[in-house]
């Protein structure tokens, strides 16, 4: 048995070690044309602006596994291998030697499309100039390491969902002066309500990152080749350093070319067990749809636990065995500067646009009793639907680890639980932890 795995990283190693250890005599190759395998790419934000790794430039503290530590396990790893397209039909794929230049054909029992997202790239003048750079993987951080070490003093961000936010923040700690441009009204606008999204804007300015919002970017200007401001339909903002954080898209080349479905969102179609439309073909992670369990429709959730998820079975099925993605409920949470923003299931805006009758509570409170310390100010905002009492959704901002209530939410939702349950729960409570009454308890008291 022969599982070829395309991709290297959250998915495609999470598979490839699964696959294995589910059938120890099976074959498994991955192909990745990048240097670096089994990283967290989630750091990379962390490195860059001093808050991980012993220095800005140690991304090999993300690294969780080396291709030697994988090769020990019996799983073969071609790095600078990238494979250009799939013959469902022969069951074999063309993959191409970077080093070398040759080509040559590899068959499969079983593919596993682990191709993640590519970051979007607007058609815009000047985007290849030195100091223009995209944030997906190891060498683009390194590209950005490179330019901050050749004296970058003005940064502009393109784009304010949580990749931009991340890299506004570290920049800003890397002691540049950061604009943070974004076309809509406010920032984080695909993860909060308006009056949450609201609070992450003047975080930002409190903390001295200056944020434009609702500004077109029409193109980029460059002197000798090298970035010199961003061109919008408001002026012109100087800039020797410009991230394009505009969004991404998944990588579907392969699966096009094997003839593989995609779904409604772009992304490609599969069933729980991570199998495509094509027998043999599965996909997983941040290329692959996922089901959300609050809506029940199918999403692109492009996030690390789900991509890592999807790998594993993904793995355990191509190996013979028998397992399910369970789908996602929407977790997410982010920090930018001091605030803490987090989020689970629909926010009232998504659970409103998919026809549903929900109903809001806020809260404004603290992460610990009022008279300890360090208590710290704490929103939530919880949406259930009206008249069942189903839980929708919740949205956090906060300080410190006090968002991580979220996850008592994401528990609740994969159950399809109901308000009146939050508003029973035992929560530990001691001072340095939470209140007696965790606002969590008395928002679900408020929407009872
Ligand atoms: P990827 O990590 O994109 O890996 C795909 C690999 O496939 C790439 O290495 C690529 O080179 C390779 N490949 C593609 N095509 C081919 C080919 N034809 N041949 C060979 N190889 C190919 N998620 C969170 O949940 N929380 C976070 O805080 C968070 N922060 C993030 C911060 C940043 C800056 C970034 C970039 C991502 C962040 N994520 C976060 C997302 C998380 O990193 C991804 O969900 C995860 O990496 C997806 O894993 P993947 O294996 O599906 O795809």
């Amino acid at each position: 048995m022969r599982i070829v795995v395309v991709g290297g990283v959250a998915a495609g190693m999470s598979a490839a070690s699964r696959a294995r250890r589910q059938d120890p005599d099976a074959e498994v190759v991955v192909f990745e044309r990048g240097e670096y395998v089994s990283y967290g790419a989630c750091g990379l934000p962390y490195v860059l602006s001093g808050q991980a790794g012993d220095s800005t430039d140690d991304f090999g503290a993300l690294v969780a596994r080396t291709p030697a530590q994988m090769r020990a396990r019996g799983i073969s790893v071609r790095l600078r291998h990238e494979v250009l397209s799939v013959d469902a039909g022969a069951a074999t794929t063309l993959v191409r030697d970077l080093n070398s230049g040759q080509t040559r054909t590899e068959p499969y029992d079983h593919l596993l499309l682990a191709t993640g997202v590519a970051p979007v790239r607007p058609d815009w003048e000047n985007l290849n100039a030195a100091g223009v750079h995209v944030l997906r993987e190891i060498p683009d951080a390194q590209a950005i390491g490179a330019s901050l070490g050749s004296g970058a003093k003005r940064a502009v961000v393109i784009g304010g969902g949580y990749i931009g936010l991340e890299m506004a923040e570290a920049l800003h700690l890397r002691g540049l002066k950061v604009v943070l441009l974004e076309s809509a009204p406010q920032v984080a606008g695909r993860m909060l309500d308006r009056q949450y999204r609201a609070e992450v804007g003047a975080e930002l300015e409190r903390g001295g990152i200056e944020v434009r919002a609702g500004v077109n970017v029409e193109g980029l200007h460059a002197r000798a080749g090298r970035v010199t401001g961003v061109q919008t339909d408001a002026g012109t903002v100087r800039a020797d350093l410009v991230i394009v954080a505009v969004g991404v898209r998944p990588r579907v080349e392969l699966a096009q070319s094997a003839g593989v479905r995609l779904g409604r969102t772009g992304a490609i179609a599969t069933d729980a067990r991570m199998q495509t439309s094509v027998p043999g073909i599965w996909a997983a992670g941040d290329n692959a749809e996922s089901l959300n369990r609050v809506s029940r429709r199918k999403v692109h959730l492009p996030l690390g636990l789900g991509a890592n998820r999807m790998g594993r079975v993904a793995g355990v099925n191509m190996a013979g065995g028998e397992a399910k993605f369970p789908g996602v409920v929407g977790s997410a949470v982010f920090r930018v500067l001091n605030l803490s923003v987090a989020r689970t299931g629909l926010t009232h805006e998504e659970a409103l646009a998919l026809g549903l009758d929900a109903v809001s509570a806020d809260v404004r409170s603290t992460d610990h009793a009022g008279y300890f310390h360090d208590a710290r100010p704490l929103q939530v905002r919880l949406t259930a639907e009206r008249g069942t009492g189903r839980l929708l959704g919740a949205q956090f901002l906060g300080h410190g680890d006090a968002v991580k209530r979220v996850d008592v939410v994401a528990a609740l939702l994969h159950g399809r639980g109901k308000v009146q349950a939050l508003a029973e729960m035992d929560l530990a409570y001691a001072p340095p932890f939470s209140s007696v009454w965790d606002v969590l308890l008395v928002v679900a008291g408020k929407l009872r």
